[in-house]
């Protein structure tokens, strides 16, 4: 599965979805830059997301708020004060960890010989495996498993705690654990270190004012519900939808697009009268499951994590979970916050912002339930699931992405057969036709096979091959890239035959 993440990454380059930030300088720790395509299927899964959220729901809006936000606003949020990692040092590599990362890793490491043990014996035993019974009885099973409960009960107290940075630097040690780099327990104290960025506003002559780069897009929906609900004359319950860019300065092992430092993310703020808030947590847990299940990649890779612990502000929140070739992994997330968000900005801004419902004639701090999701991540996402190395029948190899048609950066390729003759005249004939329509793309260099190739690589769902019958009978060859089928379909046709097969 690493290979694949390998092969993956080196893909995105080639071929123009994702590059390293900063390139030629060696590049910038977890901060990447989108190529040529991957800023159309960037662009592609955005759209997908404001279309189902602003456009189908009637009670919901977008806004566009600005990264730079008065300070206060993150003294208010919390995040001054509690937006932490514990971090450790290891002092021969002079690398930095997150410690509850480490403790994690560790907890892992306990699964997977668990693991290991059972297919094993489910390798041994063949049919007459009884999983269930291996598990409960197994001596070295057992063992493994009361020391990762063991160690799981303490990291839990110990972040709970909050968290004991002591008792996380004891775990790493009783629990012997390496750095990966220099291999050696040789570690330092814990530290809290913010995840919030920090620039000057101002010239130091007017007294420079500190402030942050948004670690959220959230905050921007909750000191503006107001102005939205006012203007456009909103009634609860309704939404704030808003996508932007987001810092953190997050220590990261090396995840590609995963953990980025600066990175974009897609929330939605539904706000609503209290006590009706679990309730509609429960319509957006459903709500935004088959979001994703609607592209087409399987049941099979999506889950739920609830959360058992929850912020003392929050009183149900879950994970959207997916199948990354690293394992499930956090996509969304869905939270019920309560009031706490609105309640803390009307206490640090002095302001009074309830919402005054006029059927009922009374004022109440809404309850908010927020969906967020990294654009990123789920780009990563998506790659990872499309991802395919194929071998074909004549004994040659392809690697295509089966991206969903409608996310896919360029929709259709035009190529002539030949590089003369009329042909490219006519095609580009063809594209001029379509291109207001959809992403259209001329290739007329190098074999046909190569140029299917290279679209398969890019994840084109269809090509249109131009011949020299197209000039008598205006018809064309629609290849279709996941079958490879081809058809002969009339050029006139062309527009609603792709309009029908791109649309989700
Ligand atoms: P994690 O536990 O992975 O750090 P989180 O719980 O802190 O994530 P949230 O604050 O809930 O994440 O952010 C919502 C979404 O934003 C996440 O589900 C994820 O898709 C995305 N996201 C958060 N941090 C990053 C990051 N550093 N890089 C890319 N995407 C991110």
């Amino acid at each position: 599965q690493e290979d694949v993440f390998k092969k993956l990454v080196s893909h995105c380059k080639e071929y123009g979805f994702v590059f390293p930030s900063s390139e030629i300088y060696d590049g910038l720790g977890a901060v990447y830059d989108y190529g040529q395509m991957g800023v159309e299927l960037k662009n592609n899964i955005k759209q997908y997301w404001w279309q189902s959220m602003v456009l189908l729901h009637e009670n919901i809006v977008g806004i566009d708020s600005a990264i730079f936000m008065h300070p206060t606003i993150w003294k208010a949020s919390g995040h001054v004060d509690a937006f932490n990692d514990p971090l450790i040092d290891n002092r021969d590599s002079k690398k930095r960890y997150r410690a509850d990362v480490l403790i994690e890793d560790q907890i892992a490491k306990y699964d997977d010989k668990i693991n290991k043990e059972v297919a094993k014996a489910a390798k041994r035993f063949g049919e007459a495996f009884d999983e269930a019974q291996f598990r409960s009885t197994n001596a070295r099973v057992l063992e493994h498993q009361s020391k990762r409960d063991a160690l799981h009960q303490r990291y839990s107290d110990a972040m709970n705690a909050g968290p004991d940075l002591n008792e996380l630097r004891q775990i790493i040690l009783d629990e012997e654990i390496v750095c990966p780099i220099s291999g050696t327990k040789n570690w330092t104290e814990v530290r809290q270190f913010n995840l919030m960025f920090s620039t000057e506003m101002g010239s130091t002559a007017d007294g420079a004012m500190k402030i942050y780069l948004r670690p959220e897009t959230a905050q921007g929906i909750f000191v503006n519900y107001l102005n939205v609900q006012k203007t456009g004359r909103m009634k609860i319950p309704f939404g704030i939808a808003q996508i932007g860019k987001a810092f953190r300065n997050e220590i990261v092992a090396r995840q590609f697009i995963f953990r980025m430092r600066e990175f974009e993310q897609m929330e939605m703020q539904f706000f609503v009268k209290p006590g009706t808030e679990l309730d509609w947590f429960k319509t957006w847990k459903e709500t935004r499951l088959k979001w994703h299940k609607a592209l087409g990649f399987g049941d099979d890779h999506y889950r739920y994590h609830d959360h058992e612990k929850l912020a003392h502000y929050a009183n149900a929140a879950t994970d959207i979970e997916f199948l990354m070739p690293f394992g499930f992994k956090e996509v969304e997330g869905i939270h019920s916050r309560t009031n706490f968000d609105l309640s803390q900005h009307e206490k640090f801004s002095g302001k009074n912002i309830k919402y005054f419902d006029p059927e009922t004639n009374e004022s109440y701090t809404p309850y908010v339930i927020e969906t967020s999701i990294g654009v990123d991540r789920m780009f990563l996402s998506i790659m990872s699931a499309s991802y395919c190395e194929e071998s074909l029948e004549n004994g040659e190899s392809r690697v295509v992405l089966k991206l969903p048609a409608a996310l896919a950066p360029v929709k259709l390729a035009v190529m002539p057969l030949v590089k003369k003759d009329g042909l490219p005249e006519k095609a580009r004939e063809i594209i001029d036709s379509l291109k207001f329509h959809f992403h259209c793309q001329y290739d007329e260099k190098d074999s046909i096979g190569k140029r299917y190739r290279r679209q398969d690589a890019i994840g084109t769902p269809f090509c249109v091959t131009v011949d020299h019958r197209t000039l008598e009978d205006n018809c064309v060859t629609l290849r279709n890239r996941d079958t490879m089928q081809q058809e002969r379909v009339a050029i006139a046709e062309l527009n609603n035959i792709i309009a029908d097969r791109v649309s989700i």
